[in-house]
């Protein structure tokens, strides 16, 4: 069952627009939230940031807080198993002739759910790969918008190169993942892109850092360069879905000689006690 404009419907029975603005430009925005035990992650920082995301484009959030956990709820009533992902996309709605700019049209809002099995600590203990490629996003990464075309790009990059993310550096500065948030650790210290319009604010960036200060780790939330980056400690990727994860190899070159670190360890521990809290 998925949940659409106001209905729950069976999946095969969802159909929107071809008029929708969401289809014929990528003009909306999402979230993607984690569920652990039934029990929805950082309901309110999602919403917040969703919130942030529709104000951007101007669109109007068509629902109060408590109806979207309604509607969240209600979801996961209908699904199996206790750890589960959902999945929610409002675009700006259907309009009546294809133009760029627009008038004020009901949003389209859609939302599902799909089962979360989150990466076990032994699996995690193998690292991963990552390439690097140049930042060529636009400047409102901020945004979690459903326009994902480089994003797309990278991640099929990714697959190609049998290699877990791309990891972006925008004039020698790393920025972020494609679908991730990045992480260094240097002589004890953790490192990540501040905020602003260069990298998306993922709710489980702040989650890692909050782990990490109480694991006596001291954090910056400072840039660093591809050159840094790849002289690291520890390189770590994290999001809603993957969690926190470590980067044993980038572009053919071992990181910490191709082991996990000891940090990475300590903050994933005390992740899994956040999201069992
Ligand atoms: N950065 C980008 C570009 C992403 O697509 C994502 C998640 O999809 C993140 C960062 C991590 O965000 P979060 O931790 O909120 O899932």
């Amino acid at each position: 069952m998925v949940y659409l404009n106001g209905e729950f419907i069976p999946k095969n029975q969802a159909s929107i627009s071809v008029m929708d603005r969401g289809f014929l430009f990528g003009d909306g925005v999402y979230e993607v939230i984690p569920v652990y035990n039934g029990k929805i992650f950082h309901i309110n920082e999602h919403l917040k940031r969703l919130q942030n995301s529709l104000d951007s484009i101007q669109i109007n959030n068509p629902y109060s807080d408590s109806k979207w956990l309604d509607i969240f709820q209600q979801l996961l009533g209908f699904s199996s198993g206790s750890n589960q992902s959902l999945y929610l996309q409002i675009s700006r709605g259907a309009d009546t002739k294809r133009k760029h700019s627009f008038e004020s049209l009901t949003p389209t809002v859609f939302v599902e759910s799909n089962p979360l099995t989150p990466k076990s600590k032994s699996e995690l203990e193998n690292g991963f790969n990552a390439i690097t490629q140049a930042d060529f996003r636009w400047q409102r990464c901020d945004i979690k918008s459903t326009s994902l075309l480089a994003n797309i790009i990278y991640s099929q990059q990714a697959m190609q190169n049998q290699a877990e993310e791309v990891i972006l550096h925008r004039d020698q500065v790393i920025t972020e993942g494609a679908t991730s948030n990045v992480f260094i650790v240097k002589n004890n210290t953790l490192f990540t892109h501040p905020t602003g319009p260069n990298i998306l604010s993922g709710i489980t960036r702040d989650l890692v850092l909050e782990s990490a200060l109480r694991c006596n780790i001291n954090i910056k939330e400072a840039s660093f360069s591809a050159d840094e980056l790849m002289n690291a400690d520890e390189v770590w990727i994290s999001s809603s879905t993957r969690e926190v994860m470590p980067i044993t190899q980038i572009d053919s070159q071992l990181i910490n000689n191709g082991k996990i670190g000891k940090h990475w360890s300590q903050v994933y521990d005390h992740y899994q006690e956040l999201k069992y809290a």
